[in-house]
């Protein structure tokens, strides 16, 4: 693991003052995974250390992957294999993009030396054997593939490392949730007097099922929001949202999953249908990489620092 070389704090747990966590006598904090990997979205950093380290060991030539045109995950992988001299492949969703300028999540990570392959719907389905894939591997030999969001059993070890010993004071964990690994991480790590609640982005079925693969205890709850649904969904109460935070807390929110994440907890407090605990931690997973696509894709403003 010593290639890694990993410097890095743990993060900070910063106390969130909005006028309705006082009034309700909630109080919460955000864990700031955000600011201590910059480089790879916070959780992404976290899936990505033990398959980093996989990857050494093995005798694979690259690291393939797949995402859609903004993920997150494709940025991580490609940031984090420029840094630790890993070549690197996505196989990015839609292959009409192969004929556009690339958005700055797609440039960011060709900058980064990320080789992009653009495929059809059809052919991103079949994942590993589209032929793309089947393509590559006989060119290039062993491939390490990491499925798309990069959930995998070591990628939930690594999220198991988010916690510390003093989160022990906090009866709540929150995070937002897109395959589920990283709930799955905090789920299996957190102690017994502890429940996870998760803010689904998406409505993807197979969430829950993939959690219980990897984490042992039915400790965790999923909730939904009724107007945050989906990667691509924009609302503009959303952005005012973030950008209040911001003003407010400097606390710079993500709008895939973060923002959605605070502004439902801030509904359910609200609307009293808030169940869970009173002493609350929220994950900051990162993602602020994704705003500048975001903007463009929408024609929003989404604030910045
Ligand atoms: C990928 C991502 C998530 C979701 O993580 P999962 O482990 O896939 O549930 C949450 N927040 C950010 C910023 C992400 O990039």
């Amino acid at each position: 693991m010593l290639f890694l070389n990993m410097d890095f704090s743990q993060a900070i747990n910063q106390k969130l003052d909005l006028a309705p966590f006082a009034s309700a006598k909630i109080s919460v904090h955000l864990k700031r995974e955000d600011l201590v990997f910059p480089l790879a979205s916070g959780n992404k950093w976290r899936k990505l250390k033990y398959n980093l380290a996989a990857f050494k060991e093995s005798n694979a030539s690259a690291l393939l992957t797949f995402g859609g045109a903004f993920s997150n995950h494709l940025a991580a992988v490609a940031a984090l294999g420029a840094r630790y001299k890993i070549a690197t492949v996505g196989i990015v969703r839609g292959a009409e993009l192969a004929h556009k300028s690339l958005n700055p999540t797609l440039a960011t990570c060709q900058q980064n030396g990320m080789q992009l392959f653009f495929v059809s719907r059809e052919e991103y389905r079949q994942k590993e054997e589209g032929k793309t894939v089947l393509g590559l591997k006989k060119k290039h030999g062993t491939l390490y593939v990491l499925p798309e969001g990069g959930t995998n059993a070591l990628a939930v070890k690594g999220c198991t490392e988010i916690l510390t010993p003093e989160d022990v004071t906090f009866d709540t964990i929150c995070c937002a949730v897109g395959t589920g690994g990283t709930l799955a991480g905090l789920a299996a790590s957190c102690k017994a007097h502890q429940h996870v609640v998760g803010f689904q982005v998406t409505k993807d079925a197979s969430i829950p099922d993939r959690i219980r693969t990897f984490a042992p205890h039915e400790n965790w709850t999923l909730v939904q929001h009724p107007l945050h649904r989906g990667y691509a969904q924009v609302s503009k109460p959303l952005v005012a949202f973030a950008r209040e935070v911001l003003q407010q807390t400097g606390v710079l929110l993500d709008p895939i999953y973060s923002a959605p994440m605070l502004f439902q907890l801030v509904q359910m407090i609200k609307e009293n249908t808030w169940t869970f605990g009173t002493n609350l931690l929220l994950i900051h997973t990162g993602g602020t990489q994704g705003i500048a696509g975001f903007n463009l894709r929408h024609g929003l403003q989404w604030p910045e620092e």
